[in-house]
């Protein structure tokens, strides 16, 4: 494997990011998220799949034209007619495309009219197409082999390379087990072992990996949080009328609601995913005349500002919730010192609180911000327990003794307290 010098990384910080279009890509701290159904099958199809993603965090399109099929009678995919489909998408809805190309002789074909070549798992070590896959500067999205090891999978992108195409990204697809209840068995540490070992992207296809559309969601957010940089789903309009791969198809719904749910894990991981393409188009429309960069620049920041700003009103609300309880603690403390006829103002303990508050931040100047706030909430604290005090006092013209007794309890009053309008009977 040593030899993969193209592939493997030459400083532990390498990373390639892979162009997919002028605003895809692969590899950075956003996310590549690719939906589509395994087969190409109507332009109807097609249609409701694009306009439905295009309002999600979904860059591209994925769909196969020409299917490796395990039986020779199954549908063979649509060929020309589906790339013609794709591309229409492709320009309607402005998201990439992303599908199978299978031999040498249909390379030019798709490479035509797709944006992304894939690999499929079958073809992995189709050396002659890996070559020829070399002499493009297509990205080309390398699927690991149904029972390629690691180093296979590695030695498969070299060939590409040394060919004299950078841009591959590859594809963990789960791998052959014993255990046929699930499709495949996705390999995460693959992925962990890929991203330390080479300097490409890695995404996930958790579609063919479980086989079963209850189980994609889950490993969808697990390849997230081991650090895949996107992901690869089958979903479909009516997923049980999918021509091919029907078990594993996810509704466009449940397609929405899986990538929805991937922003906190996103967020833990340093990654962020995508603006929904239909968002992107608005924000280059409102902010500039063409879809500049720094158009869309300048979306991004102001979403994300508005993100970051969720997150402080939230944490204020945390504290203010917290200073209520504090200042109900002073109402208690007003009361007690009544009782013992203390003063309200105590200096010794105001020092200790605020030593305490400058000393439980984890760096200098924090520690005397955090000071400064506090002598706000104290002056505060302190203005509340003279007010409960001056409210204590406030009686009745009339008073009996055993209310006052009772009084004096709840409300500390002390009888050298009791203004002389007030008689006690
Ligand atoms: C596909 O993505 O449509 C496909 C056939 O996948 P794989 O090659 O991983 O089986
Ligand atoms: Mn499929």
């Amino acid at each position: 494997m040593k030899e993969a010098k193209l592939t493997l990384k030459q400083q532990s910080d390498q990373q390639t990011v892979v162009s997919i279009s002028d605003t895809v890509r692969c590899g950075g701290r956003e996310l590549l998220i690719v939906g589509g159904p395994c087969t190409v099958e109507s332009a109807e199809q097609i249609e409701a799949v694009a306009s439905r993603l295009s309002q999600h965090p979904i860059q591209a399109l994925r769909g196969g034209v020409y299917k490796p099929r395990t039986s020779p009678y199954a549908f063979q995919g649509m060929g020309k007619a589906g790339l013609d489909i794709l591309e229409r998408a492709r320009n309607k809805y402005g998201m990439p495309v992303i599908t199978e190309v299978m031999s040498v002789e249909q390379l030019p074909e798709v490479a035509a009219q797709a944006d992304v070549l894939q690999v499929g798992s079958r073809n992995m070590q189709n050396f002659e197409l890996l070559k020829a896959l070399g002499t493009t500067t297509k990205p080309i999205l390398l699927k690991r082999g149904l029972c390629a090891t690691i180093e296979e999978l590695i030695m498969a992108a070299e060939y590409v390379m040394a060919s004299g195409n950078p841009n591959v990204i590859l594809c963990e697809r789960g791998i052959r087990s014993y255990d046929s209840f699930t499709r495949n068995v996705l390999d995460l540490g693959a992925v962990v072992a890929l991203k330390q070992l080479t300097h490409l992207p890695v995404i996930v296809d958790p579609s063919h990996a479980a086989g079963k559309r209850e189980l994609v969601a889950d490993l969808a957010r697990a390849a997230i949080a081991c650090g895949a940089d996107g992901l690869i789903i089958e979903c479909h309009p009516e997923p049980e009328k999918s021509v091919s791969d029907a078990r594993q198809a996810l509704s466009l719904d449940d397609m929405a609601a899986l990538v929805g749910s991937l922003e906190l894990i996103a967020q833990a991981v340093g990654r962020t995913l995508p603006l929904p393409v239909a968002r992107r188009a608005q924000a280059a429309a409102v902010c500039a005349p063409a879809e500049s960069e720094t158009a869309l620049v300048q979306f991004d920041a102001v979403a994300r500002l508005a993100a970051a700003r969720a997150n402080i009103d939230a944490i204020d609300q945390e504290i203010c919730a917290l200073l209520q309880k504090r200042m109900a603690c002073g109402t208690e403390i007003a009361e007690i010192k009544a009782i013992g006829d203390l003063p309200v103002k105590d200096t010794g303990r105001e020092v200790i609180v605020l030593t305490n508050v400058r000393e439980s931040a984890s760096d200098v100047e924090i520690g005397l911000a955090l000071e400064a706030i506090y002598k706000t909430v104290i002056a505060e604290s302190v203005k509340l327990q003279k007010r409960v005090l001056a409210e204590s006092l406030k009686l009745p013209p009339q008073i009996s003794k055993q209310t006052l007794h009772k009084l004096s309890r709840v409300r500390a009053l002390r009888p050298n307290r009791i203004a002389s309008s007030t008689t006690v009977i």
